[in-house]
Parts: C-alpha cells; sequence; structure tokens
C-alpha cells in the first residue's frame, strides 16, 4: 500500500490547483465555485524516491454545513486514509473561525500534519502569512499553487515525514 497525503482545507483555499500540479492531471475539478468538486480524488505523485498517493478532499463540505460538519468530514478522511496531512490555508483570506476548528481537530489526530499557506503570489508573503503561527502546526509552507511557487519545498518536507 502507498503512503497517503491527504489534502485538507476549508473550501475554495486551491487543494484541487495543488493536486492538478502535483498530479499533472486534470482529475480532480479546480473551480471557483467553492464546493464544487464531489468526490475525492486520488492521484499518484512521484517525489524523489518513493512514490504516493495523494488525496484531493474538495466537495466534501459545502457553504451550507456548519464549520463542525466540515471539520469532521475532513478530519474523517484524514484519519482514515492519511499517512500525513496537508493542510491548506488561505494567506489572501487570513486565518478563518474554519481553519481554527480543522487545525484544532487535525491536532488530535495525531498523524503529522504540514500547515501550507497557498495563495502567496503578488502578495508580501512574509506578513500575510504570519497570523497562521496562532495554529500552532509550526512554520507555514509558502505556497502559489497556481504557479508551482514552494512546490519544491513542500515535497521536501513531505519526504522527510513518510
Ligand atoms: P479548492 O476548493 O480548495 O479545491 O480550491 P481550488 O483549487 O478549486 O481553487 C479555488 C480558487 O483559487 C480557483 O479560482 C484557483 O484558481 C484559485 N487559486 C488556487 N491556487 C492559487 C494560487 O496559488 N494563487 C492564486 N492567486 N489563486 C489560486
Ligand atoms: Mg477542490
Amino acid at each position: 500500500m502507498l503512503p497517503v497525503i491527504a489534502l485538507v482545507g476549508r473550501p475554495n483555499v486551491g487543494k484541487s490547483t495543488l493536486f492538478n500540479y502535483l498530479t499533472r492531471s486534470r482529475e480532480a475539478l479546480v473551480a471557483d465555485i467553492p464546493g464544487l468538486t464531489r468526490d475525492r480524488q486520488y492521484g499518484r505523485i512521484q517525489h524523489g524516491m518513493r512514490p504516493c498517493l495523494v488525496v484531493d478532499t474538495g466537495g466534501i463540505a459545502d457553504d451550507a454545513e456548519g464549520i463542525e460538519s466540515i471539520s469532521r468530514k475532513q478530519v474523517q478522511i484524514a484519519l482514515n486514509e492519511a499517512n500525513l496531512v496537508v493542510f491548506m490555508v488561505d494567506a489572501r483570506e487570513g486565518i478563518s473561525a474554519s481553519d481554527k476548528v480543522i487545525a484544532d481537530s487535525l491536532r488530535k489526530l495525531g498523524k503529522p500534519i504540514l500547515l501550507v499557506t497557498n495563495k502567496v503570489d503578488g502578495i508580501d508573503a512574509p506578513t500575510a502569512t504570519a497570523e497562521f503561527h496562532s495554529l500552532a502546526l509550526g512554520e507555514p509552507i509558502l505556497l502559489a499553487a497556481s504557479h508551482g511557487r514552494g512546490v519544491p519545498a513542500l515535497l521536501e518536507k513531505i519526504n522527510q515525514l513518510l
């Protein structure tokens, strides 16, 4: 069984964009509409020595649902399948209530978590991402998934933890 990396985070943070970049496929639907991707998508990634599966958890959280429900479903998937959780947040929008709820629940899993602050293109990344330190999930990895910026650093961290 290949190691599994789950991409989690609230809708519209860029999970499917990262998934597509990592798998170089169109398997995960990328859209401007939050929560449009209805099913989980799996892709194979080869990074360094070890192949693994990446799971796009997009679509599991409708905006109509509360943050408790979003958190429960996100964490359920991570709990069941993942060897490693990539928790993505939106550096442009800043920290949200959903981010905090998801972070608290993920912490209880006892699995390795990588905090990724996405959409750092065209903004002052260190300033924008400073507030995410309060999630207490370590140093955020600065990413611009739509440009591929920060992906090598993310893959290096993944390699260290798998
Ligand atoms: P998901 O709901 O978490 O899967 O998010 P998506 O991957 O569907 O992306 C939501 C929106 O954010 C889309 O319009 C993407 O083009 C945009 N997006 C994703 N990554 C980036 C990024 O690095 N920078 C910017 N500026 N926009 C991004
Ligand atoms: Mg998606």
